[in-house]
């Protein structure tokens, strides 16, 4: 088993559904277990126009090897409806690999960890948040970063649903919530028919 965070973003759509949405559709995997959630945050587009962001970043204990984890990313956001017409466009829903336990992976489609994390607010302050000790492996402590970032606009959602509290317990009701997206977990690790 692996401790993975990823991070999640929309600025398109029903932002704050989406992420409670796609929260479920990861918790729902059975080689998943989502450990924390951070608080949704608003935040400012960085390098980019368009609306304020929702941000929130999830800690997983996952058997799932890296790959399929990033095409399982690839899928959920592709079910809530994800496009690229160009670099930094607004989204309906980004799931970036943050870290995955303390791999270090270079490869042109997937780089670990990632590598604008620490020069994000919208990252940092939800992962430092939900793991305050947190060392990015060769880079060290999180929170070391955030004064590079405290220019960056960033404010907790002062009431954020219920499904979004920062304690993972809703985790085990995520099969209920999933079946209601038509969601369903295939007993295989690879995600092959995950989010429909
Ligand atoms: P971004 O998240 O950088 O704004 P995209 O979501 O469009 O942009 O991702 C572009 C590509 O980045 C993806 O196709 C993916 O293969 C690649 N990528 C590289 N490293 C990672 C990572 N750690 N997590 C998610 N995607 C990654
Ligand atoms: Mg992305």
């Amino acid at each position: 088993m692996t401790v993975a965070y990823l991070g999640l973003g929309a600025n398109l759509g029903d932002a704050r559904q989406t992420l409670k949405d796609a929260v479920v559709c990861l918790a729902q995997q059975h080689t998943i277990t989502v450990l924390a959630k951070s608080s949704l945050y608003r935040t400012a587009p960085i390098d980019a126009g368009g609306d304020d962001y929702l941000n929130l970043v999830v800690k997983l204990d996952t058997s799932m090897p890296v790959r399929h984890l990033l095409a399982l990313c690839h899928k959920i956001e592709h079910h809530f409806g994800r496009e690229r017409p160009f670099r930094n466009a607004p989204r309906t829903l980004d799931l970036d690999i943050l870290l995955y336990g303390e791999h270090a992976i270079d490869e042109p489609d997937l780089i670990v960890p990632h590598p604008r994390m620490t020069e994000r607010a919208f990252v940092l302050v939800p992962l430092v948040e939900i793991e305050p000790a947190l060392i990015i492996p060769q880079r060290g402590r999180a929170d070391a970063f955030l004064p590079g970032v405290a220019g960056q606009r960033i404010e907790k959602m002062k009431s954020p649903c219920q499904c979004l509290a920062s304690n993972a317990s809703n985790a085990a009701n995520a099969s209920d919530a999933a079946g209601t997206l038509g969601m369903a977990d295939n007993g295989d690790d690879a995600p092959k028919g995950g989010c429909r």
